[in-house]
């Protein structure tokens, strides 16, 4: 399914604000039995000066939203999740108490249970979090209270926060080989169980770097064997488990993604939101006991459950929630739907991105993405060569309006054409935008340009 991509008026479809303004017309509806208040606000003259300052500051940024960046993970957020973000910030949220997020803390409950269900959980516990690396922070932190004191294992692709999170833990952490796609060595990791100490591996379904997917259905063979608690990681890749595009590997992993302890999701990754948005979950919602604490000046309010009680932080964004809860209202998290079909879009594009690569012998591609993030060294004598023409390359890209990224990556990806070993600068290409599908033709051209 192709995404109805219909031009923007402009660059950034100022019109949408046309929109905020009727939705904060019918906010305002519900406040008016009040006295209007009496507020400071600042001298409009002033106020412009520094908005416009601020305008002028910012044009000093890749165009992240265009379709010709296709570099790293970023993408503004869809129109949805900005609106009803900004929407919400004019009353301010705090979903930490009920009383501080009433509506908010609802539609937080809603939008995680929606995402807890697409894992296949009818019943969880979970909460968002400012990002992938707090929502990682309290999976780890919950698998250490009930594993205290044993190892972690994240493979050596894993992101590189799990290391620092169980030094922060004061938990032992060693990686794990990868193989030559990216993706968790099997024998590599059932050999380190053998040796013993292990409580927590952490599984990465769609990898920073370039969007492997671990051997989920291996992994739960061997928890069987040897028992530790299982933590997937899919803050980047975990949205596809929607898509239908998959092949059969990957497939393989998501279908049993129900089966971990735990999950983190970013929904500022591929879920349309802006930054400030994780999300993790657990399967058990026994595990709220580990974060009993009481707060007396919050918790008073209600009997009800505040999500504070269930979360490391305290003060968090109620606009996240929202946001989150209007974009799932808009692009419900079904298979075969219209939020499922920007991302089979994305992967397409991938595929159609490895398969020119693959064409072109000035590129070694690496192995073809399981997702979307699609990554090339560039022909050469040896790495080091390589490496220089990568950067070449990305710096006559990024003049010509196609913004690319470098990565240092193993040589095995590529196949170790120079039979050296180690890494080699390479280029990347994460195409998490559905736009990149039909800009492909021209991405390959500014590339073909930019090469050499
Ligand atoms: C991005 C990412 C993280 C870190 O998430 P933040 O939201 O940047 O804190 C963790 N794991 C994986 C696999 C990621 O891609």
């Amino acid at each position: 399914m192709l995404y109805d991509f219909r031009p923007m008026p402009g660059q950034l479809d100022t019109d949408s604000l046309l929109l905020l303004h009727d939705a904060l017309a019918e906010l305002e509806e519900g406040f008016v039995k009040l006295p209007e208040p009496a507020m400071r606000s600042a001298d409009p003259a002033s106020l412009r000066r520094v908005l416009l300052e601020v305008a002028g500051r910012m044009r000093n940024n890749y165009p992240y939203y265009h379709p010709q960046y296709a570099g790293q993970m970023l993408k503004p957020p869809h129109a949805v999740a900005r609106l009803a973000y900004a929407l919400a910030m004019w009353i301010n949220p705090n979903n930490h108490a009920l009383d501080g997020g009433r509506a908010s803390s609802a539609m937080e409950k809603e939008a995680v249970a929606g995402i807890a269900s697409m894992f296949g959980w009818a019943t969880h516990l979970g909460h968002l979090t400012s990002g992938g690396t707090m929502a990682n922070l309290e999976a780890l932190w919950v698998a250490g209270q009930l594993k205290p004191g044993s190892t972690v294992l994240a493979s050596s692709q894993a992101h590189y926060t799990h290391g620092r999170i169980s030094a922060v833990l004061k938990l032992p952490f060693e990686p794990i080989a990868a193989d030559r796609d990216g993706r968790m060595d099997l024998a590599a990791l059932e050999k380190r169980l053998q040796a013993g100490g292990v409580g927590i591996v952490v599984a990465t379904l769609g990898t920073t770097a370039v969007g492997s997917v671990d051997p989920l259905p291996g992994i739960l063979a061997l928890r069987e064997r040897y028992g530790f608690r299982l933590h997937a990681d899919c803050a980047y890749g975990g949205y596809y488990a929607l898509a239908g595009n998959l092949e059969a590997p990957a497939r393989a992993a998501y279908d049993r993604l129900g089966e971990v302890d735990s999950i983190v999701i970013d929904p500022h990754k591929h879920g349309l939101q802006p930054y400030g948005c994780g999300c993790v979950l657990f399967r058990d919602p026994a595990v709220g006991t580990h974060y009993r604490h009481d707060s007396p000046y919050t918790y008073f309010s209600s009997k009800e459950l505040h999500l504070g009680e269930i979360s490391l932080e305290c003060s968090r964004p109620g606009a996240a929630a929202v946001a989150l809860w209007a974009t799932q209202r808009l692009y419900p998290l079904t298979r075969g739907g219209e939020f499922a079909g920007m991302l089979e879009d994305c992967r397409a594009a991938a595929l159609a991105f490895h398969a020119r690569l693959a064409d072109d012998p000035r590129f070694i591609a690496a192995f073809p993405p399981e997702l979307d993030i699609v990554a090339w060294a560039m022909r050469a004598q040896d790495a080091a060569d390589s490496s220089a023409k990568a950067r070449a390359t990305f710096e006559r890209a990024a003049n010509a309006g196609l913004h690319l990224a470098l990565a240092e990556l193993p040589v095995e990806f590529f196949g170790d054409p120079w039979g050296s070993g180690g890494t080699v600068t390479a280029l990347r290409s994460v195409l998490m935008k559905p736009e990149h599908r039909g800009a492909l033709p021209a991405i390959a051209k500014l590339l073909s340009e930019s090469a050499g």
